[in-house]
């Protein structure tokens, strides 16, 4: 069986992009829109001699009311429990979010691995905003630049060490 990796995160962190850039196809929509991509979409990928399947998830709907279990997309909670490591992918410009404290919440009560991605990193200096998201309790953030490609084998590395 080869490992499956979810990237899950609010809309528009960049989710589609990785997983573009991962599975080297434009299978996923990539949008400016946030919350475009409804469905799941699988991906096969490699690093090296190693192969994979990556989940693309359309993340949060935007309008779903409140609390974390209606926001979350159907799709994202099958994604989840599919995978065997969580990405969960945070906008490293925008800083944190309620809704990513709400997905935070999410992933801390799942017994699952999980690692925490800064993406648009590009061109920004260690130490800068993504350390706050140390502050989320879910242990090792990423920095990467999931349009440009920095970081990205690292991060898949890390999430393959995880397994
Ligand atoms: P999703 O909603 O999480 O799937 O996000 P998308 O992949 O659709 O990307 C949302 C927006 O962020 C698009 O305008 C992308 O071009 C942009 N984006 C994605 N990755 C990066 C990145 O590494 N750096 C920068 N600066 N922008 C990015
Ligand atoms: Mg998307």
């Amino acid at each position: 069986m080869k490992p499956v990796i979810a990237l899950v995160g609010r809309p528009n962190v960049g989710k589609s992009t990785l997983y573009n850039r991962l599975t080297k196809t434009r299978d996923a929509i990539v949008a400016d829109f946030p919350g475009l991509t409804r469905d799941r979409h699988y991906g096969s990928a490699r690093l090296g001699k190693r192969e994979f399947i990556v989940i693309d998830t359309g993340g949060f709907e935007p309008d779903a009311g409140s609390g974390i279990y209606k926001e979350m997309a159907k799709q994202t909670r099958q994604a989840v429990a599919e995978a065997d490591v969580v990405l969960f992918v945070l906008d490293a410009r925008a800083g944190l979010s309620a809704q990513d404290h709400d997905i935070a919440n999410y992933l801390r009560k799942l017994a699952k691995p999980c690692l925490l991605v800064a993406n648009k990193a590009e061109g920004m200096k260690a130490g800068a905003q993504w350390a706050e998201f140390y502050e989320l309790g879910l242990g090792e953030v990423i920095p990467v630049s999931a349009a440009h490609g920095q970081g990205v084998r690292s991060m898949i590395e890390a999430a393959l060490d995880r397994l």
